[in-house]
């Protein structure tokens, strides 16, 4: 019986979440045994053609060419998932959604007439349906795998939503928010990273994206308590996942950071 078959698609990004799937090292000859990397040119030249069983999408819709082909890649696979902050929010080319893409162009290239994108980068699922969306920069490896070996056993993938907060009570892991002051968005944020900031003592800046059914108002009530300088909390809230709604709705909570003229002073 002829294996499933897998595509791998790059949109606006780094590669970094293809990297991951690459770097599965233990797993990777295992999931070569079961699937058919039929598309994935990080990996091999050699491709196979469509219709594909699975498309693994990395990065945002950031050109008129990408919002074109993510038209196409829907109508040739059975199963979408959006992997990683890009692809599932926009990544961190998103900060350019609220301001003028003109004037950021002259502002950075010489000839902003060869540039060809579209005002806004935005997440897959703004432009098709995506059957499942992993976050994180870069995506969880494993949870890579759980996608597929779901596919396989035709279930549903279990993906955990929690807030990272839990996994650092799980593995004792001091919160540096309590012992050491610093603004964390640990509380708000979707588990994946195995707590890789706080664990290394210092705050999330979620980039694994806002947690479902968290209430970002009485986070960001501790995290502004412990603010160091104006504007940490902001810069925290717009990072990588900076265009997910909860994260943006979050901004227009928080206080005015002052502007220069008042000395830095709240
Ligand atoms: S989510 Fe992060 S690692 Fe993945 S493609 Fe975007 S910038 Fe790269
Ligand atoms: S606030 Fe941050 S450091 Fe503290 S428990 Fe939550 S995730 Fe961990
Ligand atoms: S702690 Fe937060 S910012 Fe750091 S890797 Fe995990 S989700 Fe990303």
């Amino acid at each position: 019986m002829a294996k499933p078959t897998v595509a791998v698609y790059k949109f606006s990004s780094c590669d970094g979440c293809q990297l991951s799937l690459l770097n599965l090292e233990d797993e990777l000859l295992d999931l070569v045994g079961v699937v058919e990397l039929a598309y994935f040119l990080e990996a091999r030249r050699q491709t196979l053609p469509g219709p594909y069983d699975i498309a693994l999408v990395e990065g945002s819709v950031s050109t008129p060419h990408e919002a074109e082909r993510i038209q196409e890649i829907r109508k040739q696979c059975k199963t979408l998932v959006a992997i990683g902050a890009c692809a599932t929010s926009g990544g961190i080319q998103a900060l350019r959604n609220t301001a003028s893409l003109d004037d950021l162009a002259l502002k950075v290239y010489e000839h902003p007439e060869y540039l060809h994108s579209l005002p806004t980068s935005t997440p897959i699922a703004e432009h098709v349906k995506v059957d499942y969306e992993l976050w994180g920069c870069p995506v969880n490896k494993y949870q890579l795998v759980e996608v597929i070996q779901a596919f396989l056993q035709k279930r549903r993938p279990n993906l955990p939503s929690h807030s990272i907060c839990l996994d650092c009570k799980r593995k004792g892991v001091v919160c540096v928010m309590v012992a050491y002051g610093m603004p964390c968005l640990g509380p708000g944020t979707r588990t994946g990273c195995g707590v890789l900031c706080p664990s290394n003592g210092r705050g999330c800046y979620g980039c694994f994206g806002p947690a479902p059914h968290t209430d970002l108002k009485t986070v960001l009530a501790s995290m502004n308590y412990v603010e160091r300088h104006p504007g940490e909390v902001k810069g925290l809230l717009l990072n990588i996942s900076n265009n997910a709604p909860a994260f943006r709705q979050a901004v227009d909570l928080l206080p005015a950071v002052p502007s220069e003229t008042t000395g830095g002073k709240k």
